[in-house]
Parts: structure tokens; C-alpha cells; sequence
């Protein structure tokens, strides 16, 4: 069966270089998305803070700042915290920093890119997001206690210690799965297909990237965490309880 029309999709593109955002705001416009085209980091984060995006189009080299403090920002913010982020490199090498570290960034493009790699990037990142929505509340999945962690799928809810952590559903998702069966070791294929079903663009260095996440929100010493082990080699786990 095919797909009814989508409602019009807003994308932030914040890219200096004006060639580069007019083709962007061009294609995207043709897709039947609605574009905000801006060129510094002061107008994007204004941009965020006005209204919500379905997903914002980021370049890594802004003039004077680097777009994963932008990043960085965007996630600390209210209305656009769990947005999608498809970040632009210039080089192979920088994709590195943009999904191998901790930057919020969701998927990478590497310049000079082609038309139809943009756009089918952008369709798997806004189709990651309504599998998200949909998956809001598992069927089937109890509440679950860990330790002093607390989560209830149905409210998408954790507590830790009797405070509440906001997770995005990504976040909850994963660590629903290693908290469900402590010291089951998941490789990260695993993981990644726990976590974002049936979504064919995301790398496994993103399961790397949501764990670190995860960890800064829920570990009392993230560098050195005693909920979610690394296994050498093998992936990941949750500590036995
Ligand atoms: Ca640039």
C-alpha cells in the first residue's frame, strides 16, 4: 500500500556558503519541503528557539564556530532537542568527529554530495522520526526496575534514584533492551536494529554515539560506567545485577 502525502516538513539549512544552501533549499523545495535557509550560527540558534523543525540541515564549518557546538546547543534547547541533525563535512575525515563523538549529530553528509544521496538522507532521518513516534509506546513491554533506575515504556518514563531523566526515544529504546536482560551481551548490529527497526541508513557508530549519550545521562561517572559495560570486541551490555 502506499504512503498517503506527508503534511509540508520544515528543514532548517544553516549553511554559509550560499551556493551550497540555495541548491539545498532548492531540492528540498521541489520534495515539497518547506526550507529556512540561514548562513550563521546566531540566526540557527534563534531559528530553534522560534519554532520546531522536523530536521535541520547543519554544516560543520560555520564562519568562526564549529557546527557541532551548534549541535551541541540545539540539543540543550527545548522546542528542536530531539530533531534529526544531518550534519554537512567538507572531508571524509570529519565525519569522524561528527558521529564518532559525542555531538548530538544524527547522520553526515560529505561535500560535494549529489542531489538524490541528500534527499535520500533526508527521507530516512524524517522516517527514523515516525518510526520514533509510533514506537513511543512498545506493545507488550513492562515497566521495568533496575538497580535504582525505574523505567515504564508506557510513559516513556526513567527514573533514576527517584528523579526523572529525559531520554529521546532512541535513548529509551536502547537502554530498555540491555536493561530488560542484564548481562546479556548485544553486538551493536543487534542494537542498532532494537533500536531503529527497520531504518537500513544508520551505521553502527551511531549505537556508539546513543551510548554515550545514555551514559552522561544516567552513569554517576560516565568515563568510567557501572550500568553499561563495553564488551571488547563483542558490543555492549548491562551490568549484572
Ligand atoms: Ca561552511
Amino acid at each position: 500500500m502506499e504512503a498517503a502525502p506527508e503534511p509540508r516538513r520544515s528543514v532548517l539549512v544553516v549553511e554559509d556558503e550560499k551556493n551550497i544552501r540555495d541548491l539545498v533549499c532548492l531540492h528540498l523545495g521541489v520534495e515539497g519541503y518547506t526550507c529556512v535557509p540561514v548562513a550563521t550560527d546566531t540566526e540557527a540558534l534563534d531559528a530553534v528557539t522560534k519554532q520546531p523543525f522536523d530536521l535541520i540541515v547543519l554544516d560543520l564549518m560555520l564562519p568562526g564556530v564549529d557546527g557541532l557546538s551548534v549541535c551541541r546547543a540545539v540539543r540543550r534547547g527545548t522546542a528542536n532537542r530531539d530533531v534529526p541533525i544531518l550534519m554537512l563535512t567538507a572531508r571524509r575525515e570529519e565525519s569522524d568527529k561528527v558521529l564518532g563523538l559525542d555531538s548530538g549529530a544524527d547522520d553526515y553528509l560529505t561535500k560535494p554530495f549529489g542531489v538524490r544521496e541528500l534527499l535520500a538522507r533526508v527521507r530516512a532521518l524524517l522516517r527514523r522520526r515516525t518510526v520514533d513516534a509510533s514506537a513511543a509506546v512498545p506493545d507488550g513491554q513492562k515497566p521495568i526496575v533496575y538497580k535504582h533506575m525505574e523505567m515504564d515504556p508506557s510513559r516513556r518514563r526513567l527514573r533514576v534514584a527517584g528523579l526523572d531523566v529525559e531520554l529521546t526515544a532512541h535513548e529509551f529504546n536502547l537502554l530498555y533492551v540491555l536493561l530488560s536482560q542484564p548481562g546479556i551481551v548485544f553486538t551493536r548490529e543487534a542494537l542498532l536494529r532494537k533500536t531503529w527497526r527497520e531504518d537500513t541508513f544508520v551505521t553502527v557508530r551511531s549505537v556508539d554515539t546513543l551510548i554515550k549519550r545514555l551514559r552522561r545521562k544516567i552513569e554517576k561517572d560516565p568515563a568510567n560506567p557501572a550500568v553499561i559495560l563495553t564488551v571488547w570486541g563483542a558490543g555492549y551490555k548491562a551490568a549484572d545485577v
